[in-house]
């Protein structure tokens, strides 16, 4: 005969355990100890209407499963070592937020097990209702509603048991995610544990780390006696992690995991699992808060408001440092372009090494106040509540809540910037979710893309120039949307990660700590981006200058510049002459970008270009804004031998456009969509590569969004074109 089934009763003290036990095996129970211990073990027998026998076991009451305490010891070993087919995990429903705490151990812990929601009479004395079916889609365990004193509910909370124990299916643990820190540090830990093998015979590696960060004195002795080399590493991460959360929080592991599932626990509450009738219970200050913050309709105002002062914040603040980057780099340039000969080297050094550099370098002002605004939203715990609103929708577009603020930094508002966008797609922590934000961000209209969407605008729609721009941001939003509701359906295909989010109890964030996260987050921006950025930004240089001009057509504007010189001389007037040769420069300039590398790439594409109506000129000032897209107006300037190539003047390009027989409306359009939506600028790509930890998707990133923008510029203009718009 096989081994009859056996069932553990856990729960807090006073759940109702003992009572539900006598209630289920009657007078057939016997009294003994746990071996070594003075905790009373009691074991009884149940008779299933089918005649099946279970064997339950009546475990110690206990709050927790870490080792504080004998009960908790007694209770956790008997679960890791007995393995009992399914833990019966009774909970006080008058009270649940403090005994699911209990739960969401079992949960981690990884036990097949159903929750008995006890003494529901009571909590609806209460005036408290319960969604049972609700806590068990969430919980992904079967929760049954039981009265333990007058036996109603236990027949089917026993089938559903027998269900479950025959059912022998593996049973995932519940991964909690318990902030960035500890998040990272269990990581490092369970890898190591894996790689070691070690206590690797009744825990999962995630389960020891987690007992290891919680100080676990138990599993640590165990640990010391198995493996003292790996034990003392273990032990350096969790010092180590220790103290940075005290440096930046003035906390310590064990609180900031307790925090961190009593946050998991109150979400899930949150959804629809439960509702008060009368507000009896006095609310805790958190919850307080939480009325009003997550309030059904002054909630998304509220929230509105904040994430568009951190916006407001990120781009206003920043821009005098941002300026002073810029300063500094246009000294150093100009500096050095008058101690410097002419030639290749000076050319290199100034649009190469120092743009890149600035490149590089411009962002950090606006990375570190974007990280400062998150920091403070996530370290007050408003930002889990941000998520937390969010969700829904983001959800439709298999997004997660915290997607949002990487939106709109990007430019969800109209201006804003992908790099900082890319950086904050960090708070999200599964990897589908956060791959689908890190690669539709782009879509946004950054600043660097208004100055082009300014241009066309004005010089084609100047009576509806406000509501295109509405528009423009609107079509923005769909489009990085719905792009991302295609990855996710595609490359990025996936179940979303089952919902832990943690609604953390608000607390005030220190000023230390926000510091402290905002420098590791910014500095790892320019260790990891820096080099590559400035290799890149040198290529790019090097792809708009060779392989220049050929011998002949140089000694052309020599000579050019020799005879304006020599028959300008007489007449004595410095601003003519100042002039002419101003313009043969510009002349020279156009000259060299058309040879340029970047220049014929422009030619050879006008055999695919016709088809969105760009011609080479554009094509070449496409090429160019993948340095940067601010670069797209001015290299459009060169492209047209334009002297004057402002972006913030472009009087001339825009006449000269408007007067172009190549240039209508349809042409605009399609050139509008196509910047809006083709490759990221490099520095985002970059960024995407580190991000992702992986350049196949810096290059998906490029390939997807150009394909994407070049269809939608097509439509736009053989639409156009079909329905006559075009001249
Ligand atoms: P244990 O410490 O977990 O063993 O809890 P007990 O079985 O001793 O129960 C604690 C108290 O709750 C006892 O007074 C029980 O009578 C009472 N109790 C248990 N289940 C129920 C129930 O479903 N409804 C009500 N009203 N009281 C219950
Ligand atoms: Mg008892």
């Amino acid at each position: 005969m096989s081994n009859p089934i056996t069932f553990a009763l856990a729960g807090n003290p006073n759940a109702g355990k003992t009572t539900l036990f006598n209630t289920l095996t009657g007078a057939r129970q016997h009294v003994g100890n746990y071996p070594g211990v003075t905790v009373e073990k009691k074991a009884g027998a149940y008779t299933f209407p089918s005649g099946e026998e279970a064997t339950i076991i009546d475990l110690p009451g206990t709050y927790s499963l870490t080792a504080y305490s004998v009960e908790e010891v007694v209770a956790r070993d008997y679960l890791v070592q007995e393995k009992p087919d399914v833990v019966i995990n009774i909970t006080d429903a008058s009270n649940l937020e403090r005994n699911l705490y209990l739960s969401a151990q079992l949960l981690e812990l990884g036990v097949p097990m159903v929750i008995a929601l006890n003494m529901i009479d009571v909590a609806r004395d209460r005036g408290i209702s319960l969604d049972a079916h609700r806590l068990s889609a969430l919980l992904k365990v079967p929760v049954i509603p039981i009265i333990a004193r007058s036996g109603k509910g236990t027949a089917e909370l026993m089938a559903a048991a027998l269900e479950l124990a025959r059912r022998k299916s593996p049973w995932n643990p519940l991964h909690i995610s318990y902030g960035e820190d500890v998040d990272l540090a269990l990581q490092t830990m369970a890898q190591c544990i894996t790689t070691a093998g070690f206590l690797q015979d009744s825990y999962t590696p995630r389960w020891l780390a987690l007992k290891y960060l919680e100080g676990d004195s138990q599993i640590q002795e165990k640990g010391r006696r198995n493996n003292p080399a790996v034990d003392k590493e273990l032990q350096e991460i969790v010092a180590k992690v220790g103290e940075h959360l005290h440096k930046t929080m003035e906390t310590y592991p064990e609180a900031i995991i307790a925090d961190h599932r009593y946050g998991y626990i109150k979400s899930v509450l949150r959804q629809e699992v439960i509702a008060h009738k009368f507000d009896i219970d006095r609310l805790h200050a958190s919850d307080r808060i939480d009325k009003v913050l997550t309030n059904r309709f002054m909630g998304p105002l509220i929230m509105l408001a904040i994430l568009l002062g951190l916006y407001k914040f990120t781009f206003t603040y920043s821009q005098l440092p941002v300026a002073w980057f810029a300063a500094f780099f246009g000294w150093l340039s100009a500096h050095l372009s008058t101690i410097l000969p002419d030639g290749h080297l000076k050319s290199m050094l100034i649009s190469g090494v120092i743009h890149g550099m600035g490149g590089v370098l411009g962002f950090v002002p606006l990375i570190m106040f974007m990280f400062f605004g998150i920091a403070i939203l996530e370290d007050s715990g408003y930002l889990a509540r941000v998520a937390f609103m969010m969700d829904r929708v983001f959800r439709i577009f298999g997004l997660h809540g915290s997607s949002v603020m990487a939106y709109i930094v990007s430019g969800g508002i109209a201006g804003g910037c992908a790099v900082p966008g890319v950086m904050a797609a960090r708070t999200l922590r599964s990897p589908r979710e956060r791959l689908a934000t890190l690669l539709t961000v782009s879509f946004m209209n950054c600043g660097a893309k208004l100055p082009v969407l300014a241009l066309l605008t004005a010089t084609f729609f100047s009576r509806s120039q406000a509501q295109l721009m509405f528009l423009l941001t609107l079509l923005a939003w769909v489009v990085a949307l719905t792009a991302a509701k295609i990855l996710r359906l595609t490359v990025l295909r996936g179940e979303s990660t089952p919902f832990v989010m943690e609604l953390p109890p608000y607390r005030f964030p220190t000023f230390r700590g926000l510091l402290i996260h905002t420098w590791e987050r910014t500095w790892q921006y320019i260790k990891k981006a820096g080099t590559t950025i400035l290799a890149i930004s040198i290529l790019i240089w090097a792809m708009m200058t060779f392989p220049g001009l050929p011998q002949s057509e140089e000694q052309n504007f020599a000579r050019q510049r020799q005879e304006v010189t020599a028959s300008t001389a007489q007449t004595v007037d410095n601003q003519q002459l100042k002039e002419k040769l101003a313009a043969i420069d510009t002349a020279q300039a156009g000259s060299t970008l058309r040879h340029s590398l970047a220049g014929r790439i422009g030619i050879t594409m006008e055999s695919v270009s016709w088809l969105p109506g760009f011609d080479w000129r554009t094509n070449i000032a496409l090429v160019g804004g993948f340095a940067a897209k601010e670069v797209i107006v001015t290299t459009l300037g060169t492209a047209y031998s334009l002297g004057e190539t402002d972006p913030e003047n472009n009087a001339s390009l825009s006449e000269t456009l408007a007067k172009d027989p190549h240039w209508n409306p349809v042409v605009a359009l399609a050139l509008i969509v196509f910047v809006m939506f083709y490759a990221p600028c490099f520095v985002t790509v970059v960024c995407i590569s580190k991000e992702s930890g992986s350049w196949k998707w810096g290059l998906f990133s490029i390939c997807f969004n150009t394909t994407f923008a070049f269809l939608l510029a097509t439509l736009v203009y053989q639409g156009g074109r079909l329905m006559g718009f075009a001249g």
